[in-house]
């Protein structure tokens, strides 16, 4: 297996893993918020997102499969992104009418923890569940560990921003 099998690999476990988490608690919680339509995360970004190779690769693949006139305008996005100095930031692949994922099967594994995992330290919930948490209606949730996932994503090697990504892992500096 090469090193790069390996990666895609590792990740998938991850991505099981988080799946089975989340399945877990929207089984418990049939009105949990995170959902089609609900976008705020996706509009607010802290930062642009870090991917590593292995979610990259994912994501190339599902851009390439976008068409040609969506394809122009991730790019142009990405392009404002590249040059935004203040946050927060909008991801290049919401769908802003219907607030959808243009690449949701190939989402990065951020996208899939956040409103269902938590640090240690730290919440880092959206606004709108941490209402939900301040007002104690989540306390019997079993939230996912934010930590084992990040050290877990660490394990995939380095990570690089979208704009990077889609300056410097072009088809020909990516094995895919
Ligand atoms: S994390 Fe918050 S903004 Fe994002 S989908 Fe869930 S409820 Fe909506
Ligand atoms: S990749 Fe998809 S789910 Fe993740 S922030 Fe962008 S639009 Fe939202």
């Amino acid at each position: 297996m090469t090193h790069e099998q390996q990666g895609s690999s590792r990740l998938d476990q991850i991505l099981l893993d988080v799946e089975q988490r989340v399945d877990s608690i929207l089984t418990q919680r049939s009105d949990w918020l995170c959902r089609k339509g609900c976008d705020g995360c996706c509009r607010r970004l802290a930062e642009p997102p870090q991917l590593t190779l292995p979610e990259w690769e994912r994501i190339w693949h599902a851009f390439l499969e976008l068409s040609e006139p969506l394809q122009r305008t991730i790019r142009a996005r990405v392009e404002t992104l590249r040059t935004q100095t203040h946050g927060p930031f909008s991801c290049p692949f919401l769908q802003h009418h219907e607030g959808a994922c243009m690449i949701y099967a190939a989402r990065p594994v951020a996208c899939r923890t956040y409103g269902f995992y938590r640090s240690r330290d730290q919440g880092l919930y959206c606004k709108d569940i941490q209402r939900e948490v301040d007002h104690r209606a989540l306390d019997d949730v079993v939230w996912g560990n934010q930590d084992v996932v990040d050290l877990r994503l660490k394990g995939l090697g380095s990570t690089r921003s979208l704009p990077q990504w889609f300056r410097d892992g072009s088809m020909d500096s990516v094995t895919l």
